[in-house]
């Protein structure tokens, strides 16, 4: 399989950590071993003397500080204090960055299982192929933790088999934004001299990257798990890019579902505006039913007695699952987190005011029943002493007594008032007058109309 050779970005002069291995780095880490060399530095297997036994292992990445501009490391730093409040069980957990000598250095969770790449050749190697709930499940906590990016307005830009980790044979994103921390304001697009295997065609063609771009790069990781092999191949870089640009889509073999090569295919689109997002993935009835038997799976592993790491990982991940089912509350909720103080609190001053508004109205709807009640018993009452008035052909006006003799609060009128011009249409009158003039009109002219038939039957 031919394989890109990637850049390392260090600097001529530059003094790696692992030279001063003995040494307590930021007054808390040593360094265990050397993991690995990356596209912006080495990383390394630390033991932090200060977290608890359990959690003492994890991971620093190291770059020169001085391939960072000092605004860049200003502003590689609010990044990375972005990347530390990420927390979701498919996302490798950032815990720090922090400048040590010449190095700028991040320290992430460790995950034991090494990346998705390194499984996925090792497997190949021997022959074998991941089990297809296997696959499924993997590709539901990538969806999952992407997903929980893109509610953050947080691109990956640089998804692809070695960074994805596995951890208790959960996998994890790692390197989420800290491609671009490393390498500080630099457009990954257009500098990029990697891999170009997962990279989307608006991104190669220089025409933007967006949340559509990673998804792009999780269905070359999906076609990748199925297949063990990349989704797009060639003999050179070029050729790798004009297959992306121009080719099809491949398929998976028959042996899958119709329903996943489905999900591929739209995730291959070569127009982003046509790909599905995390969400939209997560909510297709295929990928939820999936879903939900993986949710079943989970609960029913956390109740066995299993091994703990396991267990862990299980309950956090039904967890994201449980939230997933509440997008829709879940994106209100990424909202309100990109709200500033002040808006949240006028937003948390409005819902009061709403509160108080359904009470309000609650109350004025048992009043305007109330009301009514004494309406018709008013009504009842005046109509006999219409009958008195007219046989005493009386002028006095009768809206005085009727007011007084039955005081209506405010509220009364309010009630009374809405209800009635909703009930008869009749837009732009005030409430607060309408329904005591209704009544009195209707009594006026039935006054009158006594006094016409009085009138007439006596002449
Ligand atoms: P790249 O630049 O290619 O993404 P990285 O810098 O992410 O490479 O990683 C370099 C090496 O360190 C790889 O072998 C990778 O498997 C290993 N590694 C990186 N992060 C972790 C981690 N969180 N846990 C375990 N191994 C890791
Ligand atoms: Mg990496």
């Amino acid at each position: 399989m031919l394989r890109f050779q990637e850049i390392v970005n260090h600097g001529p002069s530059f003094t790696p950590i692992s030279t001063c291995s003995k040494a307590l780095i930021a007054g808390r880490y040593t360094v265990q071993q050397k993991l690995g060399r990356g596209s912006f530095g080495t990383v390394y297997l630390v033991k932090d003397k200060k977290a608890k036994d359990e959690e003492q292992l994890k991971v620093l990445k190291e770059t020169s500080v001085g391939d960072l501009k000092p605004d860049e490391t200003v502003e590689a730093n609010l990044e990375a204090l972005l990347l530390s409040r990420l927390d979701h069980p498919a996302i490798v957990k950032f815990f720090t960055s922090f400048v040590e000598g010449e190095s700028f250095c991040i320290i992430t969770e460790y995950c034991e299982g090494r990346d998705l790449d390194f499984n996925i050749q090792e497997y190949k190697e021997a022959g074998k192929v991941f089990p297809e709930s296997q696959i499924i499940e993997w590709f539901i906590q990538l969806l999952l933790g992407v997903n929980y990016m893109h509610e953050r307005r947080i691109l990956h830009r640089d998804l692809k088999a070695k960074n994805i980790f596995l951890k208790n044979n959960f996998l994890k994103i790692g390197d989420f934004g800290v491609s671009r921390l490393l390498m500080g304001s630099c457009d990954l697009a257009t500098t990029f001299t990697g891999t170009p295997f997962y990279m989307s065609p608006e991104a190669l063609q220089h025409q933007g990257y967006d949340t559509k771009s990673d998804i792009w790069s999780l269905g070359c990781i999906l076609y990748e798990m199925c297949c063990l092999e990349h989704a797009f191949t060639g003999h050179n870089f070029l050729s790798v890019v004009l297959k992306i640009v121009e080719d099809d889509a491949p398929s998976l073999p028959d042996s899958y579902p119709r329903k996943l090569n489905t999900v591929l295919h739209s995730m291959l689109s070569k127009d982003p505006a046509m790909r599905p997002s995390a969400a939209e993935i997560l909510r297709s009835s295929y990928i939820d039913g999936q879903l939900q038997n993986m949710k079943c799976k989970f609960t029913n592993m956390i109740k066995e007695d299993q091994v703990l790491n396991s267990q862990k990982e299980a309950a956090h991940i039904i967890t994201a699952m449980q939230k997933k089912v509440h997008l829709q509350t879940l994106r209100a909720l990424s909202e309100v987190q990109k709200m500033t103080p002040r808006e949240r609190m006028r937003l948390r001053k409005l819902n009061i005011a709403d509160e108080k508004a359904k009470k309000l109205k609650q109350l004025a709807e048992e009043k305007y029943q109330e009301n009514l009640k004494r309406m018709q018993e008013l009504r009842s009452r005046n109509f006999h002493q219409v009958n008195i008035d007219v046989l005493h052909e009386s002028d006095q006006p009768i809206s005085e007594h009727l007011i007084t003799s039955q005081p209506v609060t405010s509220l009364d009128y309010l009630s009374v008032g809405c209800k009635k011009q909703a009930d008869s249409e009749t837009p732009g009158r005030l409430c607060m007058s309408d329904p005591m003039e209704h009544d009195l009109r209707t009594l006026a002219s039935m006054k009158q109309a006594c006094s016409l038939r009085s009138k007439t039957s006596i002449h």
